[in-house]
Order: C-alpha cells, then structure tokens, then sequence
C-alpha cells in the first residue's frame, strides 16, 4: 500500500513545489517507487520534474472531472526516476466543475486507488490556497508534510491550516496527521531563522523534522533544467538535505 502525503501550506512560495520535486527525486534514489501528483493549476512540479506541461496528452484535470485514468495520463520524469501525474492552466478549471460532481471532495483519492499497489509513495504538492483541489488532496493523504520558512510571519497562517487538517480529519479523512513541519531555505547565519527554529521545536516537538533544508541556490536553479536539484547537482547541500529528508521519510513510516 502506498504512503501518500500532501506537501501543504496556504502561503505562496514557501518551498512546498522543491519539496515536493525533491522528496520525490530523494525518495527514488533511495529505491522508492514514487508517483509526484501536481495538484496547482501553475503545473511548476510538472516543469519542475522535466515535462512539458504545454504538451500533455492527459492531465490530472481529465482524472479529477472523470475523464481519464491516472495510469493513461501519468508520465515518466527521466531526470528524476519516478512518474508524475502532470497539471497545467487546465486545472484551474476543475475547482469550479467539481462543485457540480457527485463526491467532489474525494475524486483524487478515489482516481489514485487504481494505482495504489504500484507504488510506496504518493506526494501531492498542493497550490497555495485552502480550495476544492487542496481539499482533494487532504482527503487523499495520509499525512501532511508543512515547509515553513524560520522567519517572522512563517507561523502566521499556520493555525488556518492546522484547523483545516483537523476539521478534515474530524468530517472526511480520519486517516490524515500532520506528519511534519520541514524547516526550508534555512539560513544559518541569521540570527531570526535560529530563534524561529528553536521556537518550531519548543512548539511542535517531534512534529519538527530533524532534518533541515538549506537556502541553496542549485535548488533554485535546477527547475530551469527541467531537474530536480538532487538529479541536478547530487553533491550540493540542498541536495544533500533532500536525500537525507526522503531517508527521514523512510524510517518514519517504518515505525508505523
Ligand atoms: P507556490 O505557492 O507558488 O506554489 P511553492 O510554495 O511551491 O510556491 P517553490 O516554488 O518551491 O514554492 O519555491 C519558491 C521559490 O523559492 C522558487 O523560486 C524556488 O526555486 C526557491 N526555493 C525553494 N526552496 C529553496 C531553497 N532551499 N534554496 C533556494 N531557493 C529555494
Ligand atoms: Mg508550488
């Protein structure tokens, strides 16, 4: 059975779609089988995994309005190992078609069961709002994995999607935790990032992932070459730290 997380978090540009690329890049070098789900209209982990998303002949749209299958509309990331169920401008469609459908909040999770047994995980990276898609995504998942960036406003918002992931899993997904918030584009040398980190911990405890992902410009740049950062520069610490995450990953599911 396969674990399936969404990488969450209403603020924009946190790092959720680099996680997500990356965990799922991670994960694969370790031996996972991973299928990447693109579940934001902006299609940047389909780009980011090295496909064209002008170019789809299905996309997750099709899945979620009923149209195709997720194994007729998944492809291969060459530069990642692992497959992708691409999204592009279509998606942006869907949030307001779904609202007609019959079990609209639960289309995703029903549309992945057909390929459940394929694989050992599913990571969902989720656009930038609390919307019909990224409720799709909660009720797919098993947990939610939180990048947060360590500077001031990074915990406002925070407690909004806490009481979303608890209200979901109060009325549709019992199955869904919050797995973990993941510290990302972490600067070292700034004196707030260690204050806001060390506040995470005290906060959140073990819900803080041990590992902790730096500001490393290879991460930046790898989409541009339709790569993941650990395909793109594998020696890098950004690349390093997504490694290390997907391992973190790996032994935490163990002991469940
Ligand atoms: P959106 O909310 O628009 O979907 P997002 O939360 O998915 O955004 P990303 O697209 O992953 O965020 O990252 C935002 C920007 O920060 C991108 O330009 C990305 O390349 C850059 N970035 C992400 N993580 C890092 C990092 N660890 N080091 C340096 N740059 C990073
Ligand atoms: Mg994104």
């Amino acid at each position: 059975m396969a674990r399936i997380f969404c990488v969450a978090n209403q603020k924009g540009g946190v790092g959720k779609t680099t996680t997500a690329v990356n965990l799922a890049a991670g994960l694969a070098k370790l031996g996972q089988r991973v299928l990447l789900v693109d579940l934001d209209p902006q299609g940047n982990a389909t780009m980011g995994a090295g496909i064209n998303k002008a170019e789809l002949d299905g996309s997750i749209y099709e899945v979620l309005v009923g149209l195709a299958t997720v194994s007729a509309c998944r492809k291969l990331s060459e530069t990642g190992r692992f497959d992708v169920l691409p999204a592009n401008r279509e998606l942006a469609g869907a949030e307001v078609e779904l609202v007609e459908l019959d079990n609209r909040e639960k289309r995703l999770k029903t549309a992945l069961a057909e390929v459940d047994a394929e694989y050992d995980f599913m990571l969902i990276d989720c656009p930038p709002a609390l919307s019909m898609l990224t409720l799709n995504g909660l009720c797919a998942a098993h947990g939610v994995i939180i990048p947060m960036q360590c500077e001031y406003y990074a915990l406002e918002g925070l407690s909004d999607l806490v009481n979303t992931i608890k209200k979901v899993h109060a009325k549709l997904n019992p199955d869904l935790r919050i797995i973990g918030l993941l510290r990302v584009m972490f600067d070292p040398r700034m004196t707030l990032s260690q204050q806001v980190s060390a506040q995470l911990e005290q906060h959140f405890g073990d819900k803080v992932f041990k590992t902790i992902i730096p500001r490393n410009v290879r991460l930046a740049e790898a989409p541009s070459y339709g790569m993941p950062g650990v395909s793109f520069d594998p020696s890098s610490k950004g690349a390093q730290a997504y490694v290390a995450f997907g391992a973190e990953m790996v032994e935490r599911i163990r002991s469940w």
